[in-house]
């Protein structure tokens, strides 16, 4: 029977008015709007659209935004004292860095250089940090909105074999890290799973992967994972984002993987509109947390 396709858009889209709600609740407390910016470096057209998306979302939700915008040419020094101004700068609840940056800036010390209480992407270390821990301040953007995907699908992750196929600092480890622990902000249920982190030097990553409940694809190979890959029955997240002469396909064989699973997100239209969803509730938090609520 073919699987249920997961409608990213509809969740996305629900939990966007929830967070425009509790937006207008802060503001209505005495407090000022969530304020994003976006630091865009060079003129990359991808990241631009991304930002540009951003900006649409935060303008939706009540937010603030703002674009600070770097020529391709500014040293890591430029942007450390971008990054500090803004770190200073108490109308700033969330900083974001789009990349990739230029191959001469130093991202590392970029991203690192974000007070970690304005770090709206979770890539401070000291947020990777408390969410190993099982204590997270802010939860990366893409792995979150898998999990908010997952519990307004009805799909509890406790007691589950979960296969993720890619390690990303970005994707596939906090992934791992989320859904391996004890309790998780959206209940246990959506954490306590059993987690298999799958990669390019897993052996026998088919046999690996039939074995799971649920398949996390996170690669960025153009329908990599093929139906009989897939236990009957598993639930399929496709995260990968691949432009092809066809158009935007996932990193899964869709149609039939759709044949095998009990459930399925579809490219584009499922894991990608929660991850700009994720920002703004993160940005909203920091702005409680900056704001001390
Ligand atoms: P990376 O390129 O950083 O990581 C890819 C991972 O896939 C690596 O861990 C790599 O293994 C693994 N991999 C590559 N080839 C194989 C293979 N043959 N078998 C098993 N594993 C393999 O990618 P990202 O995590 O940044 O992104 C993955 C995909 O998700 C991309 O298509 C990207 O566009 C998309 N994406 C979508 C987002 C969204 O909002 N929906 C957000 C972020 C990413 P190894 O570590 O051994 O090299």
């Amino acid at each position: 029977m073919p699987a249920t396709i997961i409608d990213g858009k509809q969740i996305s889209k629900d939990i966007q008015a929830e967070i425009k709600q509790q937006v207008a609740d802060f503001v209505a407390a005495g407090y000022q709007p969530p304020k994003l910016v976006a630091v865009l470096v060079g003129e990359d057209p991808a990241s631009q659209v991304y930002v540009r998306n951003k900006e649409r979302a935060c303008k939706r939700a009540g937010i603030d935004s703002e674009l600070k915008r770097m020529s391709a040419e500014s040293t890591t020094e430029q942007l450390l004292d971008l990054v500090n101004q803004l770190n200073q700068d108490p109308a700033v609840s969330g900083i974001l860095v789009q990349l990739p940056l230029p191959p001469a800036i130093d991202a590392i010390k970029v991203l690192d250089a974000i007070s970690p209480l304005k770090d709206v992407d979770a890539f401070h270390p000291e947020n990777v940090g408390l969410l190993s821990q099982g204590r997270p301040r802010f939860l990366p953007c893409t792995p979150f909105g898998i999990v908010h995907i997952l519990k307004r699908s009805g799909i509890a992750t406790s007691g589950k074999s979960v296969c993720i196929i890619g390690r990303s600092d970005i994707v596939g480890k906090p992934m791992a890290l989320m859904l391996a622990q004890k309790d998780s902000p959206l209940g246990p249920e959506m954490a306590n799973a059993t987690v298999t982190l799958c990669h390019s030097r897993t052996k026998d990553l088919a046999q690996v992967c039939a074995t799971a409940d649920i398949v996390i694809a996170a690669i960025g190979k153009p329908e990599f994972v093929s139906a009989d890959m897939l236990k009957p029955g598993a639930i399929v997240i496709d995260v990968g984002i691949n432009r092809t002469d066809d158009g935007l396909v996932g990193d899964v064989d869709f149609a039939p993987a759709a044949e095998v699973a009990s459930h399925i997100t579809p490219v584009p239209g499922g894991v990608g509109p929660l991850t700009v969803t994720i920002l703004l509730e993160n940005t909203l938090k920091a702005a409680q947390l900056n704001q001390a609520i």
